[in-house]
């Protein structure tokens, strides 16, 4: 993700950019004008792939370019990590980046940050309350966290809350990683919380909206299944010369078998299992040892350092391969595209997936993939026609499944294939398309409540007056004749 910003002045009713931005929102567009954008946990300023940004942010950014593209502008709320950072930034126009100060300037472990949801409400409530009334048409918050930032601005502010959870604390705690710690009660309470209080929950798969009906007892009527995308006019096949010259880049030879690994390191991802199914497939075949390489392409990530880059440099090492395996930090998405083309075959052994952005961008290059058969990487990855899906994180399977493609050439070019075409339908504006419908209706379902809400105030108000009006005394005869006393004035009764 490749993303340019220029520092603006603070949003004032005569700020430059609000010239620049009316201008965007007044294009005919039936949607919201402007939303609020909640990210607290992750900045869309930072480099995916590494720490806790990777598919969350590219995620927020790609909606957002979009959004504005179609004439939606997009603020982004943000927790500033660095003193330096800027309060607004503009990403693209249309789309700023709101840094907010709470806690200190520092990244923190997520287990810390429901400390400074508080303070971080409080700054985006103050943020909308300095522009002019009315800024935020919607808000869309991204992760549980977030989520209890927009439940507050929905309330204060009168408009619909729309939630994406990407990853469920359930889920994740349901199939944990040797060694990873299980998501706290103080995670699964707050995901009650927002999901009850959203008006619309997106789901990225129709497993993750059954996840949310059954696990959470979402409303099934404010769920609503949004796929998310890759870019497309990134991540493109390459040509077998690209992939040549992609190689020759990357110091790869030509005849090499290389299985790639891309995102955040860490045990949910099981980078582990991808180096032991290596070691086993040499030990099945050693004439690989001199062909086989491995590339993880991403940096330590999560609290647990046992799955890190180094941690899985000493796990080569104890395993024998060390020759044959490459760290690379990570790279923005252009770069990332060169790696999946230089691929004979992409790795994603994740524990548990919401989506699996990897695995969608790597085919989307033209990259079969072969993927555990868990979360959102069974609709990402087509069984047998875009790559395929292994059982279990057992090595051993996972050897085997990669021996048998290494040993068909003919079946990895279908593959290959098979990939473009499955990923050719997962491009960001049809999300985008998607969204744009949802969004659209929570505001009408909130106008139309809004309107019933005030029908009832202006019904509740008429029977109010009624009771109040004088009511008419049953006349006596020859009442009408009398005159009130002096200094009275009839009341009611
Ligand atoms: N990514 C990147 N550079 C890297 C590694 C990863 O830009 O060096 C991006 C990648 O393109 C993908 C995202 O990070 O869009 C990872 O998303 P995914 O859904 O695979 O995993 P998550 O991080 O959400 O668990």
């Amino acid at each position: 993700m490749e993303v340019s910003t220029r520092e603006v002045n603070e949003l004032g009713r005569k700020s430059p950019l609000a010239g620049l931005v009316t201008s965007v929102s007044t294009l005919p567009f039936s949607g919201p004008r402007r939303i609020a954008s909640l990210s607290v946990h992750t900045s869309p300023l930072d480099q995916p792939g590494t720490g806790d940004a990777g598919g969350l942010n590219v995620y927020v950014v790609e909606v957002a370019k979009r959004l504005a593209e179609r004439g939606t502008e997009v603020e982004i709320f943000t927790r500033a990590v660095c003193r330096d950072t800027p309060p607004l930034a503009e990403l693209v126009p249309g789309v700023l980046v709101r840094s907010v100060v709470a806690g200190p300037f520092e990244e923190l472990d997520k287990t810390d940050l429901p400390a400074q949801v508080c303070q971080f409400t409080l700054e985006v409530l103050r943020a909308e309350a300095a522009a002019e009334p009315g800024r935020y048409d919607l808000v869309h918050a991204h992760y549980w966290l977030s989520g209890k930032v927009g439940a507050a601005a929905k309330e204060r502010w009168g408009v619909p809350l729309v939630q994406s959870m990407h990853t469920l604390g359930l889920v994740k705690n349901a199939a944990l990683a040797v060694g990873e710690t299980a998501e706290p009660q103080e995670r699964i309470r707050g995901e009650l919380d927002v999901i009850a209080a959203a008006d619309r929950l997106i789901a990225n798969t129709a497993e993750e909206a059954r996840q949310l009906t059954d696990l959470y007892g979402a409303d099934p009527a404010k769920v609503q299944t949004v796929n998310p995308g890759a870019d497309l006019s990134v991540f493109q096949p390459g040509t077998a010369q690209s992939k040549r010259d992609a190689r020759a880049r990357f110091g790869l030879a030509q005849d090499a078998v290389v299985l790639l690994f891309v995102g955040r390191v860490q045990p949910l991802k099981g980078p582990d299992v991808a180096l032991k199914a290596a070691a086993k497939l040499i030990e099945a075949s050693p004439e690989l040892r001199s062909t086989l390489r491995v590339v993880l392409v991403g940096g330590p990530s999560g609290r647990l350092q046992r799955a890190d880059p180094d941690g899985m440099r000493e796990l080569a090492a104890r395993l024998g391969i060390s020759e044959n395996v490459r760290f690379e930090p990570p790279c923005p998405q252009a770069e990332l595209a060169q790696w999946y083309r230089a691929a004979t075959m992409v790795l994603t052994p994740s524990h548990s997936e919401s989506f699996g952005l990897v695995a969608l961008e790597a085919q989307a290059c033209g990259t079969p993939v072969v993927a555990a058969r868990v979360g959102g990487l069974r609709t990402v990855v087509s069984d047998g026609y875009s790559g395929v899906l292994v059982d279990g994180h057992d090595p051993a399977d996972w050897a085997r499944v990669v021996r048998r493609l290494i040993k068909a050439p003919r079946q990895l070019q279908a593959l290959s294939k098979g990939a473009r075409r499955h990923a050719s339908a997962f491009g960001w504006s049809a999300t985008v398309d998607r969204l744009a419908k949802v969004y659209t209706g929570a505001m009408d379902e909130a106008d139309v409540s809004r309107a019933a809400r005030v029908r009832a105030l202006v019904a509740d108000g008429a029977e109010q007056l009624r009771r109040r009006r004088p009511q008419r005394r049953p006349r006596r005869p020859g009442a009408e004749l009398r005159a009130p006393a002096p200094g009275r004035v009839p009341g009611p009764p």
